[in-house]
């Protein structure tokens, strides 16, 4: 068991909380504070993010679950975050504490917290999600965003190659672009994880100015679960996936079951190639 802790400390986030009416009105602050056993052992020899758990990726997820919540008790929403935390690699355990920063209370009190440890063993696996994302860059190091996606992405369980493929769509000119697709098991719900991928992108200096314009790292979720959804935020699976040979030459190296029947010879060819999987790609660009 190891004893080596990583610490995230005072994390604030304004969220919807609470029983009262006044509470269900208007989000409030709320503290969390979180201690993790992770076996740094690997990472001091190493000197490797992938080889530790990556506290900045797990803020962020945290961060994004607790600002889309609308749960009633702390209760609820500090398991939603513990279950959060420990889907994050080498996180062996979780002691994670919510507090209210500005209780609902007319007694002079500074603040009202709940606190709980959970360890990988007693996560509920029937909250798991899998979802399937896209990624693409076409502007700056490109390697390295794909590089920096993949270490803020929660528990990445199958990457694709990486595909070197033509703009489709957009402004004439633009750059080859780098893609790839990859499955993700997380605890997030859709919109949560839309948020995450969000910050990521913005990480990633990406800026929306021109629509299909080019773009330091575009994150876009394709499947969750075998769920449909359509609305102004999210629609799940993603509209275009299915015209798009970029997107379907991955997923197919991935999950081929989500591909629809013969895209290979009706999705028109060309544009798309395969540059073998990102550790080699960075490792040939490193040196
Ligand atoms: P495309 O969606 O055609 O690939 P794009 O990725 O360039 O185009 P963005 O500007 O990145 O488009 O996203 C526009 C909006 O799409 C986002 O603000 C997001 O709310 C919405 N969106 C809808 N469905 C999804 C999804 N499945 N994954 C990611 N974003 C989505
Ligand atoms: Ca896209
Ligand atoms: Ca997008």
């Amino acid at each position: 068991m190891a004893s080596d802790h990583i610490y995230i400390r005072g994390l604030r986030v304004m969220a919807l909380i609470g029983v009262l009416p006044a509470e269900r009105l208007a989000p409030q602050p709320l503290q969390i504070d979180v201690e993790m056993d992770v076996n740094l052992a690997v990472a001091g020899q190493t000197d490797d993010l992938g080889d530790t758990a990556n506290y900045g990726a797990i803020s962020d997820a945290i961060a994004a679950l607790v600002r889309a919540s609308s749960d009633i008790l702390l209760e609820r929403l500090i398991a939603r975050i513990a279950d959060c935390v420990l889907s994050f690699d080498h996180v062996a355990a979780a002691t994670v504490t919510l507090t209210k920063l500005q209780p609902p209370i007319d007694e002079d009190i500074d603040s009202t917290a709940v606190s709980i440890t959970r360890t990988r063993q007693s996560v509920n696996p029937a909250v798991r999600h899998r979802a399937i994302v896209a990624l693409g860059t076409n502007i700056g190091d490109r390697v390295a965003h794909l590089r920096f996606a993949l270490d803020h992405l929660p528990r990445v369980v199958t990457e694709s190659q990486v595909f070197e493929t033509d703009p489709v769509g957009g402004p004439e000119n633009q750059d080859a672009y780098l893609n790839m697709v990859v499955a993700l098991d997380t605890h997030l719900d859709p919109y949560a994880l839309l948020r995450l991928l969000n910050s990521v992108e913005a990480q990633a200096h990406r800026e929306r100015t021109i629509h299909w314009g080019p773009r330091t790292l575009d994150l876009d979720i394709l499947f969750y679960d075998n769920i449909t959804i359509n609305d102004d935020l999210l629609t799940i699976p993603h509209p275009r996936l299915h015209e798009r040979r970029f997107v379907l030459q991955p997923l197919s190296e991935i999950a081929p079951e989500l591909c629809p029947p013969k895209w290979d010879t009706t999705v028109e060819a060309g544009g798309v190639h395969a540059r073998g999987s990102l550790s080699n790609l960075i490792s040939t660009t490193e040196h």
